[in-house]
């Protein structure tokens, strides 16, 4: 800890008023190295799949210059490397947007219910790929709560990617959406019956590029920036993100919202 006098005004009584800055430097060098690791991270993870598109481009001027069949196989390894790029600075660019307002309160009312009826049909060749059933469990009326919409679609989209990558194969994943009406929270469930996280990789999962295994997660073309992006946006709007795992049993992760209606006057449907 650093303490400082940050303003004396002296009178013939005496000092007028002190003012003691405490200032927790284990605080700041943590999250000045928490920034530093980032970066690193971040050109690591883009300068991968630029290594292999560069390693690419170079046979293909060299010995691969009159063979038509290692270009075409070489291009769409090339064209997999560029979206791979292209998807981990998407996310780099939404992560960083919404840290930039991350103090100030999403308000619009918002119905989580279509939300994620949407996420889910978005969803459904991903899901037949992996020969996955999704259960929703939403009923009547609409769940509606305040905050982003686009921002929820990215929660929901992101945890349901997730249990249908990482669940099982040929499995189920159950989705609940309940509450959202007066005082009430509204709550978001995802489960899946995969493998599910050990208890020691819990805490870290939402961490940017954390992955229980890099090689599955790249191969599954995640960037590793999904848990950390659903945990600001649900941080940003006041709520809580809970994950419960042991391995081997599945996972569920829970998101709960404040309902639309939990901040006084009650709200009609809009949208
Ligand atoms: P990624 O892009 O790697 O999927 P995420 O931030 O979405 O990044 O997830 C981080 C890591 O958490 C994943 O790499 C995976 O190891 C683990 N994970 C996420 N969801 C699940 C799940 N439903 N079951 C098991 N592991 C999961």
């Amino acid at each position: 800890r650093e303490a400082h006098v940050a303003r004396v005004k002296l009178t013939p009584e005496g000092p007028e008023a002190i003012v003691i800055g405490l200032r927790d430097l284990t605080e700041q060098r943590r999250s000045e190295r928490m920034r530093g690791d980032f970066v690193a991270n971040a050109s690591h993870e883009l300068r991968t799949p630029l290594a292999s598109l560069l390693g690419f481009i170079e046979t293909l001027q060299g010995p691969a210059r009159n063979d038509p069949g290692a270009r075409d196989r070489f291009l769409e390894i090339m064209r997999a490397q560029a979206n791979r790029m292209s998807r981990l600075i998407d996310d780099l660019l939404s992560l960083s947007r919404i840290e930039l307002k991350a103090h100030v309160r999403p308000r619009a009312v918002v119905d989580l219910t279509a939300v994620v009826s949407g996420v889910v049909d978005a969803l459904g060749p991903l899901a037949h790929e992996r020969a996955v059933e999704i259960k929703v469990g939403a009923g009547e009326p609409p769940v509606l709560v305040r905050g982003d919409r686009d921002e929820l679609i990215r929660v929901a989209e992101n945890l349901i990617e997730n249990a249908i990558k990482y669940g099982q194969s040929g499995g189920r994943v159950d989705v609940t959406v309940s509450g959202g009406t007066g005082e009430e929270a509204a709550r978001l469930v995802v489960r899946d019956y995969g493998p599910g996280v050990a208890p020691e990789h819990l805490p870290r999962l939402t961490e940017r590029f954390y992955r229980v295994d890099v090689s599955d997660s790249r191969d599954k073309g995640g960037t590793g920036l999904g848990l950390a992006l659903v945990k600001h946006v649900v941080q940003r709007h006041g709520g809580r993100l809970s994950i419960d795992s042991a391995a081997g049993e599945g996972a569920t992760f829970t998101v709960v919202l404040d309902g639309a209606e939990a901040d006084g006057e009650p709200l009609r449907r809009v949208g």
